[in-house]
């Protein structure tokens, strides 16, 4: 048994061995970036991997959020959600677009299309969903109400590498989606992101945007960011589509172990696979219900610290709570309850590869135990 700390996850790093030989190329060759030899392969071995068209790799995350917007020249209003990572907004405020919140749905915390109409106002461009735990989102109904109103989609699937529906990959989806290969997702980078689009055109102004809007040597056409990949992380990237599958698999291990180990105790739910999705197992998100469970999820949260599990309370705060949204119409909890309810009562426990059967059979033994 480990007497260590156990983080919510831990990155999945390829054996050291391996990545020597893609430095000693990068060593040989001296093209550190710019669109150089390794940068070339991953956006074409990464687009193959997930069943994608188009994509542009990013530095991370949250550039490629925020240059995404930029792409389709979003202004405005866009709807999105208050229970994501607080980057999903920030991506909005940094384009100087209004943040309009809408709820999410009770199952999967996903943002709830049911809710998506009557917060469409003239200003309202798009919609921002995000993938929640790596989840799909009723993308069908979100496209048919897009559709309806001329909205664009861009959905924030940071927590989606990989997730296919019906056989395809869930990135296909809306105008744009974004990947974040930070080192706690499910694959990494170290620090890594990109956009998916649907056609050339639009991967050649994403491609300018992501490198200060240079078209050739003297023409720079638009007002761009510096937000490309360098060769280290394009080199450990391709290295790291060899082990994925593996991270993924053992990943689902971890969470049908928990779904065993937690099943019927009274009080703690969790999610189950959707049907016809593959999924990647990003975070194993369980809902304490204080009043079944006899204890509140911050009690069992900090309870569990006390032995060296380290949960995380995504999400809360609400992105809606923070000072810079917290003044917004939307922001008011009468308008977003189900999200406010499930920031009180969410876990993510530990889930990563390297993670024991025996980590897990304890920390559920604690949960049943009442950490007793
Ligand atoms: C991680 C994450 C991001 C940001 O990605 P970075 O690569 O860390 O910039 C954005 N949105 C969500 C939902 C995330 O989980």
């Amino acid at each position: 048994m480990s007497n260590k700390k156990i983080f919510v996850t831990q990155p999945a790093l390829p054996p050291l061995e391996e990545f020597i030989p893609y430095l000693q190329q990068i060593w040989d060759n001296k093209w550190l970036t710019n669109n150089g030899p390794f940068h070339v392969d991953f956006e074409k071995e990464l687009a193959d991997y997930l069943g994608v068209k188009y994509l542009s790799v990013f530095s991370n995350g949250t550039l490629a959020l925020i240059t995404a917007l930029q792409a389709l020249r979003i202004t405005g209003e866009v709807i999105t959600t208050p229970f994501s990572f607080v980057a999903t907004t920030h991506s909005l405020w940094w384009n100087n677009i209004k943040p309009v919140f809408v709820d999410i749905e009770d199952e999967y915390f996903n943002l709830d299309p049911k809710k998506i109409e009557a917060a469409i106002t003239p200003q309202t461009t798009a919609i921002m969903p995000v993938h929640v735990y790596g989840n799909p989102c009723q993308v069908e109904e979100i496209q048919r109400i897009a559709d309806i109103y001329g909205l664009r989609v861009i959905y924030d699937a940071a927590h989606a590498f990989g997730v296919k529906k019906d056989g395809q990959s869930i990135l296909n989806w809306g105008d744009l989606s974004i990947l974040s290969f930070h080192a706690t997702k499910t694959y990494n980078t170290i620090e890594g992101g990109a956009i998916i689009c649907q056609d050339e055109k639009t991967k050649q102004r994403i491609d300018l945007l992501k490198n200060f809007g240079f078209k050739d040597e003297v023409t720079v056409i638009e007002p761009g960011i510096n937000a490309k990949m360098n060769e280290l992380q394009a080199a450990y990237g391709l290295l790291q589509l060899k082990h994925v599958d593996n991270y993924i698999a053992k990943r689902k291990e971890i969470a049908d172990l928990y779904r065993k180990l937690l099943k019927g105790v009274e009080g703690i739910s969790y999610l189950d696979d959707m049907e016809g999705v593959e999924h990647c197992y990003a975070y194993f998100p369980i809902r304490v219900n204080a009043l079944e469970y006899g204890m509140t999820r911050d009690d069992l949260y900090f309870g569990m610290q006390k032995h060296d599990i380290m949960g995380r309370r995504y999400f809360y705060p609400l992105i809606s709570d923070f000072p810079t949204y917290k003044g917004l119409p939307s922001s008011s909890a009468s308008n977003i309850p189900v999200s406010t309810q499930a920031a009180k009562e969410v876990i993510c426990l530990p889930i990563y590869p390297n993670l024991s059967a025996e980590d897990v059979t304890r920390i559920c033994t604690l949960i049943k135990n009442k950490l007793r």
